[in-house]
């Protein structure tokens, strides 16, 4: 037991993890952080958490932390520490002579869902007000940009449906490509103790998860489908609640597109889509599938809660759209207990998505080519918006390898570790003439970068994050930033180097500015924050204490959109070279990329990437427990150990993504969704051969 003694001080403040959202007691004596204490009062955790946000936190004090700018003419050269002003000037010259020689979109940003919502939207509002294009994305390109597709297209807003404390309402509980024990433990200690009270489960998910047998636990149907066929297996489920007229026709015909129902019914019933035509293709069994159906559709208040094993697919926007199809099918929305739930896995994936920092999108989903929507920023900003969409983050850099896309700011995010293909990110890097990079470490894009600008930890910044359900969490600042700024901060004298003139003094200023330009967020206020402690968008007029159940008495819509979810194979193929296939995860202990989990004191972070592999497929290629193996796919290859275990079915492998060592993403494809762009992490064909190690 180490006696820590009563803190002198404590700011409350919340976790920079995953979306859950916790809310923290951060203990300090003097400027020490002794500890981080779960808050009581939190909404989003009621007192618990998980062990990132409660001992990960070491990395703000972290020796490898670049507390000061630095710049060089070329990659290869190396690091020359320099002053603010000095580092600021030089990218903002470097920036603007790429405008002036390639042309005004030559040059773009890609944020972080790690930054505040008032960080975000400055950033998206320096990309549009200042260098006067829309070439603005964020790393939620690579997660969840798919949800605001399907979610957008069926039922109007880009948010899950509900609050946490909903689930208390659950009896059936349906889990699609998710893996909330490792990914959004507080969260799934709720869903436990739902479960424990007599609601049932249904995982969909390749792996056998912890949700589908564990302590207390197991679920009621688990369809451990083929990677890749997401899609066949929810119109599978469609085709049964339409076909055996278990579907809610008084909620479609009062709630929904009733020409639009009657359409997909018809495709819906089509027998191609039975589970009995489907089983081959997906794996799994007819009357596992049928059975899952059923219970869905009349074992009560249903819930769907899904999350990257659903997105990051070719067809990742059309199973968002099928996920919404079968909840308004059932008429499991619009109440507690039901709804459609992305779990977001960064802890302001939703900010991000809400601030407009999609190239199409400005604040509040609304899209760049509506004049009366650019008429609103215009206004605010003084200046003209361009109404062309922008580049996505695929986009800037296949234009940075034709050589027509040439600078980039890059904040929070080190896209080399975690978008896929490495090589072709390092070759759009190497191809640009001004990379900054504005982070913490010294990250693996940073090699290629020109200008660093050190950036500060959540414990040294005011702002907010909103949570996967929609919550507003105030972020105070614990110590002052050890680089010498809050990261808001360095945007605006990014901007004013090249020009701005804006004068932010505090980020609840910022705030301010998005609710006199945003609806949803109209009524939000630091002072309503600190008052309510959270509050849920849409927080306005009509909902001044905020929103905790959406589309209660009609869509966002106006009326839900049933959307045709037809199955297309994606293009990765397994054959005799790549039989196997590879999907992607995290545990419970690591984060991302590892950037911050590594870099804590706690010895349980030294792990390293592994691969699971079924016994069959193992005793198939002479691979013991525990042996070094080599996984190769057509754009790369890496080396890690190997772990036998019927966690996975024959036929797929799985590993993470924590470690630079392994890489695990130059293995995966530059395959993504047909609508969003967002990578298809999930679905590589691979090999797995014996190795000696790396
Ligand atoms: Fe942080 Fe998520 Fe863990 Fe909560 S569940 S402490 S938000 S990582």
């Amino acid at each position: 037991v180490i006696e820590l003694g009563t803190p002198e001080r404590s700011v409350i403040t919340t976790c920079a993890y995953c979306g859950v959202g916790c809310s923290f007691k951060a203990e300090l004596n003097g400027d020490e952080l002794v500890r981080m204490v779960p808050y009581k009062h939190g909404k989003a955790n009621r007192g618990h958490s998980c062990i990132k946000g409660r001992f990960a936190y070491g990395y703000a004090q972290h020796k490898d932390r670049i507390l000061k700018p630095m710049i060089r003419d070329h990659i290869d050269e190396p690091w020359k520490e320099v002053e603010w002003d000095e580092a600021l000037a030089f990218a903002a010259n470097r920036m603007r002579g790429l405008q002036e020689k390639y042309g005004q979109k030559s040059i773009g940003v890609i944020t972080s869902s790690r930054c505040t919502n008032e960080e975000t939207y400055l950033v998206q509002k320096l990309t549009r007000a200042v260098f006067k294009n829309n070439n603005t994305d964020t790393c939620a390109r690579v997660c969840h940009s798919p949800t605001g597709y399907g979610l957008g297209k069926t039922y109007g807003t880009s948010a899950g449906t509900q609050d946490f404390d909903s689930v208390q309402y659950s009896d059936v509980i349906m889990i699609i490509g998710a893996n909330p024990t490792d990914a959004h433990p507080v969260f799934a200690s709720r869903m436990k103790k739902r479960v424990r009270a007599g609601a049932k489960v249904i995982v969909v998910d390749p792996r056998r998860i912890d949700m589908v047998r564990s302590t207390h636990i197991r679920a009621e149907h688990h369809l451990p489908l083929r990677p890749g066929t997401n899609v066949a297996v929810v119109t599978a489920m469609a085709h049964v609640i339409v076909t055996e007229g278990l579907y809610d026709e008084m909620f479609i015909r009062e709630r929904c597109d009733w020409d639009e129902f009657q359409h997909y019914v018809e495709f819906a019933r089509d027998p191609r889509h039975a589970p009995e035509a489907i089983e081959m293709l997906t794996g799994v069994p007819a009357a596992d599938l049928r059975a899952a159906a059923r219970l869905y559709a009349t074992g009560g208040n249903g819930a769907i809660y899904y999350g990257l094993g659903v997105t990051e697919h070719s067809q990742g926007s059309t199973t968002v759209m099928g996920i919404a199809n079968l909840a308004m099918l059932t008429g499991n929305i619009g109440r507690e207990g039901v709804g459609v739930n992305p779990l977001r896995g960064q802890n302001n994936v939703q900010g991000s998505c809400d601030m407009g920092s999609f190239p199409h999108e400005l604040p509040g989903y609304r899209h760049v080519k509506l004049p009366d929507v650019r008429a609103i920023y215009e206004q605010a900003w003084g200046v003209e918006i361009d109404p062309e969409p922008g580049l996505r983050i695929p986009n800037m850099l296949d234009a940075a390898v034709e050589g027509t896309f040439k600078g980039l700011y890059c904040q929070g995010e080190d896209i080399l570790q975690s978008d896929p293909d490495t090589h072709h990110v390092a070759a759009g890097l190497a191809a640009m003439e001004c990379v900054i990079v504005h982070d913490l470490f010294l990250n693996e894009t940073a090699n290629y970068a020109h200008v660093f600008l050190p950036g500060s930890t959540f414990l040294e910044k005011n702002g907010t994050f909103t949570n996967a359900e929609r919550r507003i969490n105030l972020v105070r600042k614990v110590m002052a930033p050890r680089n010498g700024y809050e990261d808001w901060e360095v945007t605006q004298m990014l901007a004013n180097a090249m020009g701005a003139g804006w004068h932010y003094t505090h980020p609840s200023q910022i705030m301010d500015e998005i609710a006199a330009t945003t609806p949803s967020f109209a009524g939000v206020t630091f002072e309503l924050l600190e008052e309510k402690g959270s509050v849920q968008w849409p927080c306005n007029e009509e909902a001044p204490e905020g929103t905790p159940l959406m589309h209660v008495d009609g869509f966002k819509a106006g009326k839900g959109h049933f959307m045709i979810t037809e199955y297309v194979a994606t293009d990765e193929r397994t054959g005799p070279r790549y039989p196997l296939l590879l999907t992607t995860g995290r545990i419970l202990s690591q984060y991302n990329v590892g950037a911050q989990t590594r870099r804590t004191h706690n010895s349980i972070w030294h792990d390293e990437d592994v691969l699971e592999i079924h016994p069959h497929d193992a005793e198939q290629r002479g691979v013991n427990d525990g042996d070094f193996v080599r996984l190769a796919s057509r754009t790369g290859e890496t080396t890690l150990r190997a772990v036998v275990t019927e966690r996975v079915a024959t036929g797929v492998v799985y590993t993470t993504f924590h470690h630079p060592t392994t890489q695990a993403n130059v293995v995966t494809t530059d395959f993504s969704d047909w609508a969003t762009n967002c990578p298809e992490f999930k679905v590589t064909a691979v090999q797995v051969s014996p190795s000696n190690g790396p």
